[in-house]
């Protein structure tokens, strides 16, 4: 999966210019090339010079496709520990239950690979997509139109009848139906010529959301037991989630109070930090023996 990444991602590179296409990365994702400028007109212009063939319409149909906005994970705000070895000890916060939401999170945050652990961090959030194989941008890259649900973490929204740009493990037939499990890279521009209606032969450049297909690791008690053997041996898993705390300015009230000239009641004001008393906090968690 590594090997599709760096060619999806390293594919022919763009003058600097090109890869900044304007500031809504999400606004305008079918830009239409702009028309070639005429060129000048010849002198003899009208006039056939003798052996002139006539005028050929070439189709440019290659294609390239750059990166344009790689998938951002938010960076955690807090590390914590979580160790197999205070697992259900009073007042740890290392409970069955802890654990059984935080393996989720792993499973939903790693897919299955040839290594000897047998799985990696995905490189963005996991999702499933049914698609319809629109053309072939060659280098096992496809363009598809497709449906994929939100992803579990939230990161990613679901999109419907949408054009994106997925590398499968084994691609379809242009026409042909297609189901997956996916990793988002983010967004790519990619400059092609489209050959499907109703762009067919007009140069252009889309910005989509591009996806690996990928192997999901399994979920289920066994998968649970292997997940803690793993880190009893040793193994470095870390998961991210957001976690909910009380808010510290309002004391999770979700409001402060002001004193009001001649009033009995005080004036409540919204905290502005915080949502109904909770601030949501992005931790990293670090399985321990
Ligand atoms: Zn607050």
């Amino acid at each position: 999966m590594r090997t599709l990444l760096l060619i999806l991602l390293a594919a022919t590179s763009l003058p600097a210019e090109e890869s900044l296409f304007g500031k809504k990365a999400n606004a305008a994702a079918v830009t239409p090339e702009p028309p070639p400028a005429p060129s000048a007109p010849a002198a003899n212009a009208g006039v056939p010079s003798p052996g002139a063939t006539p005028s050929e319409e070439t189709v440019d149909t290659s294609v390239t496709i750059t990166p344009f906005r790689p998938f951002q994970t938010a960076e955690a705000k807090e590390v914590r520990p979580f160790s197999m070895a205070r697992l259900n000890r009073p007042l740890a916060f290392e409970s069955t239950r802890e654990l059984l939401r935080l393996h989720a999170a792993f499973v939903q945050q790693h897919v299955a690979d040839a290594s000897p652990e047998g799985f990696a961090r995905a490189p963005g959030p996991i999702t499933s997509m049914e698609y319809v194989v629109q053309q072939d941008l060659g280098e096992g890259r496809l363009l598809v139109k497709a449906n994929w649900s939100a992803s579990a973490d939230g990161l990613l929204g679901a999109g419907e009848d949408a054009y994106a740009v997925l590398i499968p493990e084994k691609a379809p037939a242009v026409g042909e139906k297609g189901r997956a499990v996916v990793a988002n890279v983010g967004l790519v521009a990619v400059k092609f010529t489209p050959a499907f209606a109703p762009l067919s032969g007009r140069r252009m450049t889309m910005r989509r959301e591009a996806f690996i297909e990928c192997a999901p690791l399994p979920d289920g008690p066994a998968a649970l037991q292997k997940f803690v053997d793993n880190v009893k041996a040793g193994a470095r898993i870390s998961v991210f989630t957001a976690e909910k705390f009380p808010c510290k300015t309002c004391g999770g009230l979700g409001f402060t109070r002001e004193a009001q000239k001649g009033k009995l009641e005080d004036k409540r004001i919204p905290c502005a930090s915080c949502e109904s008393g909770k601030v949501t906090v992005r931790i990293e968690t670090q399985f321990a023996p």
